[in-house]
């Protein structure tokens, strides 16, 4: 018969003690292991030299390690790297590392394709395979600092879950993930420097602020308007504009954190003044910032980036109502690496 080895990391700090007390060992034999796994990013039993080799074996013979592995790395012209990063059961996603000059930020992918069905984005044309684990997430993290460090002499600063997939329809795999790479054992990194998008699930915002998470929200809002929005993101019929707004008035009470929405003008659909009057309306009770970023094109012309009159318009009205804007410009098209591209292509 063959025995199925369980996958160490799928076991918390307080079950890899208990396991090392039921061998005989001793409890904190289970700390050094987790050091080894989370802190350490090691992927092999045998690297954890402080460990005896009859122990490593002990585990070898009891557990795998699964992992990603950087299937191929492509460099954008402007410095953007993207992973296709193959899981261990041969599916692929992808993640992208953004420099600036004085961040790297990670864009990490938290489903195999995606389950919403938002007519601009290419990755809704790939079906939910599955989630990812939070061994996935925390990898795909882990190889981007290491790429950060090779070729730009720096650490990872920041992580945005902006990359395939919908995180809070895999919300307990995304926090196990930011708990690893957020607690001073594992990369204890700050969680002010890391940002959940969404397109916005209600009870998911709701049960986020009943967490007390310390980590940013984003949300993509792409219009204030239900049948505009409705004919854009589809699921909008499901969670309509006035539960999201419910779910975040929530987020903002309990947590007096600012909200980020990301948005993009496009030709004919959210360019007329309207658009942007239902915006200040929808987004004007709390302190928010908009992203206006650039549309990627990734099909054959249904959506067109807005001219820059409707932008000009769209940043003059919300900064006369006191809401940030930033204006984001694409990194990485070159490679496909631009939000809304991604989609397994090579
Ligand atoms: N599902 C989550 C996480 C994906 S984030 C979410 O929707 O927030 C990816 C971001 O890129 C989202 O803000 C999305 O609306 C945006 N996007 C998707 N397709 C795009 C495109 N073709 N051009 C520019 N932005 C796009």
């Amino acid at each position: 018969m063959e025995i199925i080895k369980k996958d160490i990391r799928a076991l918390s700090k307080e079950q890899l003690r208990e396991f090392f007390v039921a061998q005989g060992d001793q409890e904190f034999r289970g700390n050094q292991v987790y050091e080894w796994l989370w802190n350490k990013g090691a992927h092999k039993f045998e690297d954890m030299t402080n460990i005896s080799k009859q122990t490593r074996q002990m585990l070898e013979d009891h557990f795998v390690i699964n992992h990603i592995e950087v299937d191929q790395m492509q460099r954008s012209n402007d410095g953007t790297i993207k992973n296709a990063v193959r899981l261990h059961d041969g599916l692929i996603v992808e993640s992208v590392l953004i420099p600036t000059k004085k961040r790297t930020t990670a864009c990490v992918s938290s489903q195999v394709g995606c389950s919403l069905d938002c007519k601009f984005c290419a990755t809704s044309r790939l079906k939910r395979m599955r989630n990812l684990n939070p061994d996935e997430i925390f990898d795909q993290v882990v190889a981007i600092d290491k790429e950060s460090r090779l070729y730009f002499n720096k650490p990872l600063t920041n992580i945005v879950f902006m990359g395939m997939g919908e995180p809070l329809m895999n919300y307990n795999n995304v926090l196990k993930a930011i708990d690893k790479i957020t607690s001073p054992e594992g990369l204890g990194m700050s969680p002010k420097r890391i940002v959940v998008s969404t397109s916005g699930v209600p009870k998911m915002i709701k049960k986020m602020a009943d967490d007390d998470v310390k980590f940013g929200l984003a949300v993509s809002l792409h219009s204030a308007i239900d049948d505009v929005r409705t004919s854009i993101m589809p699921f909008n019929a499901t969670f309509p504009l006035a539960d999201l707004r419910e779910a975040l008035e929530y987020w903002y009470a309990k947590t007096k954190n600012l909200i980020t929405y990301e948005y993009v003008v496009w030709d004919g659909i959210n360019d007329s003044k309207k658009d942007v009057e239902a915006l200040i309306q929808f987004c004007k009770f709390a302190p928010s910032k908009v992203n206006l970023i650039e549309y990627n094109p990734i099909d054959d012309g249904q959506f067109q980036q807005a001219d820059n009159a409707a932008l000009d318009m769209y940043i003059s009205m919300l900064e006369a109502n006191n809401i940030t804007v930033t204006v984001r410009r694409s990194r990485g098209k070159d490679i496909d690496a631009a939000c809304g591209q991604l989609a397994n292509k090579s």
